[in-house]
């Protein structure tokens, strides 16, 4: 910690100077320090969202969070506890782009009367573009693991699997919100950056310069096209996107993390040892951004399956040992547990299906995303 004057107020506080940007505590100015030259130049593109949330909102949010996905909500309030609550104002840059993308590959004829069986015609050449507009984020702080959640935030609506930590700023914080008002857009509600708008949260400090955010960005947009382009073609040969940026910002978001314990209330306690499971919830949106699940109904079933397989064994011995009556209840334990098995498995392949469906929606331009990156 240094002792500086702000450029803009000029009253003199502590700042760590390892920080890319400070932040004066008095008026909210926002100015690159340079400790060779002792230059500081005032930055103004830093906006910050509004904090709407206490950690009582936050903890009544997870519950009703919870019940909605839970089987039986009623047992929510007795089952599971909130265990810990806390907010912090994050730095994140927020860089509006549009990526084109031109891709070329071979796709497997359809209709199987006109195949050649060479395996020159087997496939058919195909190309396409498609055009997508971002305001893409990226950490400003140096390390993405010190917030559970922060390093995948990204759930894109095609069966991709995300491997980079930036995220599309509009779906991201629109996601998981469980009241159903037309409130505006965290990037539409951000304000200039002051202090009293994160309502009482810890500003967490920029570490990250916008040229490292920017490059990141890039590397990101190009993976994840790449990625979208892979599912046009059974065979990708050429893919190639262009990033047009037309503007960075610098922009703090409130995010909650929580920590909550399930402690079931029947006989499942003894097979399930609880561990803390966690959320992180946006602080302006009230949405759940992501989540940790709980023991859910499917374990529960599968569970189910475990403890009737250990009785069907039990009561097979029992019959062999002591009465043949046994073997028909172990019998109809077997049944009891292949039919947990069973279902489990069918409840995971419907999963995966409602993931192949939202292949068809990976095509073309999402107009609405570009029209706000536009603006
Ligand atoms: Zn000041």
């Amino acid at each position: 910690m240094h002792e500086l004057t702000c450029p803009s107020c000029n009253k003199p506080s502590q700042y760590v100077f390892s920080d890319y940007l400070l932040m004066c505590p008095f008026c909210s100015a926002t100015f690159r320090f340079d400790t060779d030259s002792g230059q500081k130049e005032l930055f103004g593109d830093h906006y910050i969202v509004p904090n709407l949330l206490d950690a009582g909102a936050v903890k009544e949010l997870s519950l009703e969070w919870l019940r909605r996905l839970h089987h039986r909500p009623g047992a929510v309030d007795k089952e599971f506890f909130v265990v810990d609550v806390q907010g912090f104002s994050l730095p994140v840059w927020v860089i509006s782009l549009e990526a084109h993308t031109a891709w070329k590959g071979l796709v497997k004829r359809q209709n199987p009367l006109h195949v050649n069986l060479s395996s020159a015609g087997e496939h058919l050449l195909e190309s396409g573009q498609f055009r997508r507009g971002y305001r893409w984020a990226i950490s400003a702080r140096a390390n993405i693991c010190e917030t559970w959640g922060l390093t995948r935030l990204h759930e894109p609506p095609e069966p991709i699997n995300t491997e980079w930590d930036g995220f599309p700023l509009d779906s991201t914080l629109s996601r998981g919100r469980l009241l159903d008002d037309d409130q505006k857009s965290a990037y539409e509600a951000r304000n200039f950056f002051e202090f009293k708008y994160a309502n009482g949260l810890p500003i967490l400090g920029v570490q990250v310069d916008e040229h490292e955010a920017l490059r990141r960005a890039k590397n990101h947009i190009e993976l994840y096209h790449y990625k979208i382009s892979t599912l046009n073609a059974d065979f990708l040969i050429d893919n190639r996107t262009e990033v047009e940026v037309a503007g960075v910002q610098l922009i703090h978001i409130p995010v909650w993390k929580v920590g909550y314990l399930y402690r079931p209330k029947n006989i499942l306690r003894h097979f399930y040892k609880g561990r803390e499971k966690r959320l992180l919830i946006d602080g302006h949106g009230k949405g759940v951004l992501t989540g940790q699940l709980a023991m859910v109904h499917t374990d529960k079933v599968l569970v189910n399956g475990y403890v009737t397989s250990g009785a069907a064994f039990f009561f097979l011995l029992v019959g062999i040992l002591w009465h043949p009556a046994f073997i028909v209840v172990a019998l109809f334990a077997l049944i009891v547990a292949g039919t947990s098995f069973y279902q489990s498995a069918q409840a995971l392949k419907a999963k995966e299906l409602a993931q192949l469906e939202n292949i068809s929606n990976s095509f073309g331009t999402d107009p609405s995303k570009s029209a706000q990156a536009a603006s």
